[in-house]
């Protein structure tokens, strides 16, 4: 395997170079073929111990990281916020420093606050340690593992016989929905771009600003440089009928009521008929293409009952069920590394 992986920490896709996207999607798809159930543990991660901080809730993320860190051999300790000292006042870095403190190698961080992973990472490098940061997903930033997952789930299906990310070059993808509040998208945007796919993102102006077209265009404050020289174009659509037409697969996002600090939306039904996926709408790409979304899926919202439930067409049991491998090709590659 190519070793040129160079993260001590993943934070942003921004940092990715398409040997990283390279390297993970390899890895992940020889975990892949490890048999779900009755195959030992993997040695990889014996004696280290991986830490799960996460203070904003989670299904997938957590379970799937957890799994894949104990499918590795590692130690894995859970903190919950409700039944930590986080209730008593004490700070996400304190919280952090603690498990630096009992010796974890690896620390994944979820918080509803943007920043909050790189401000310990900084924290950590400052100070001397080792310890790295995995972030899970931080306000309306980043969701790094989300976004590869969906990149291996999207390789997989235009090609599952060999998994690279050369695959999705001149292809487009919808991203549709609520784009503002998606740390889920920001990803995506890199992520997809980097391996040469054009993004046509839609949904109302008040979910999709006009100045998401510019996302990739300069690397994000405090990067010097873009790791990737050609990416693909980022345009908008405000029909979904004109998106579907002219794209290979679609990604639905959730509509982050929790994070809508305006009135942005004035009626969900409107919104499902304008840009929830149902079968009737699929009709405009001729029910061609696949549709994703990182969950969790408001049912008749995003997506109708029958789409969600139809594995013909979604590909979010998939996109679960490859939350694992591509997490443990993250944790590998981290430990590789050190
Ligand atoms: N699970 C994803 C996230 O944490 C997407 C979502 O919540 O809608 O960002």
């Amino acid at each position: 395997m190519k070793q040129m992986w160079k993260h001590n920490h993943v934070i942003d896709l921004s940092e990715f170079s398409l040997e990283d996207y390279i390297s993970v999607l390899e890895l992940a798809n020889r975990f892949k073929s490890i048999p779900k159930s009755g195959s030992r543990k993997l040695p990889a991660l014996q004696g280290r111990f991986v830490a799960t901080l996460f203070f904003e809730p989670s299904t997938r993320t957590r379970s799937s990281f957890e799994l894949a860190a104990k499918k590795l051999s590692a130690d894995v300790q859970t903190f919950s916020p409700s039944s930590s000292s986080l209730s008593k006042g004490e700070s996400p870095l304190d919280t952090a420093l603690t498990y630096v403190a009992m010796g974890a190698d690896i620390l994944i961080v979820r918080h509803s606050s943007t920043g909050v992973p790189k401000q310990i990472a900084n924290h950590l490098k400052m100070l001397g340690k080792q310890t790295s940061i995995l972030n899970a997903g931080d306000g309306l930033h980043s969701h790094p593992s989300q976004a590869l997952v969906d990149l291996f789930t999207l390789a997989k299906f235009f090609n599952p016989e060999e998994v690279n990310p050369s695959i999705l070059k001149g292809k487009t993808i919808a991203i549709i929905g609520d784009v503002l509040h998606s740390r889920v998208a920001r990803s995506n945007l890199w992520s997809l771009t980097a391996c040469g796919a054009n993004v046509v993102l839609c949904g109302p102006p008040s979910l999709v600003p006009e100045e998401f077209c510019e996302f990739t265009k300069t690397p994000p404050p405090g990067q010097l440089e873009d790791p990737i020289q050609h990416r693909g174009q980022i345009s908008i659509s405000r029909s979904l009928k004109e998106a579907l037409n002219k794209s290979d697969a679609a990604i639905t996002l959730r509509i982050q009521k929790e994070r809508m600090a305006e009135n942005l939306l004035s009626d969900l039904d409107t919104y499902h008929r304008e840009f929830g996926i149902n079968h009737k709408h699929l009709k405009f790409c001729s029910n061609r293409i696949p549709v994703l979304h990182p969950g969790p899926v408001n049912r008749g919202i995003e997506m109708s009952s029958e789409v969600l439930d139809d594995k013909e067409i979604c590909l979010v049991d998939k996109q679960v069920s490859n939350g694992i491998p591509i997490r443990m090709a993250l944790l590998y590659l981290i430990i590789a590394a050190k």
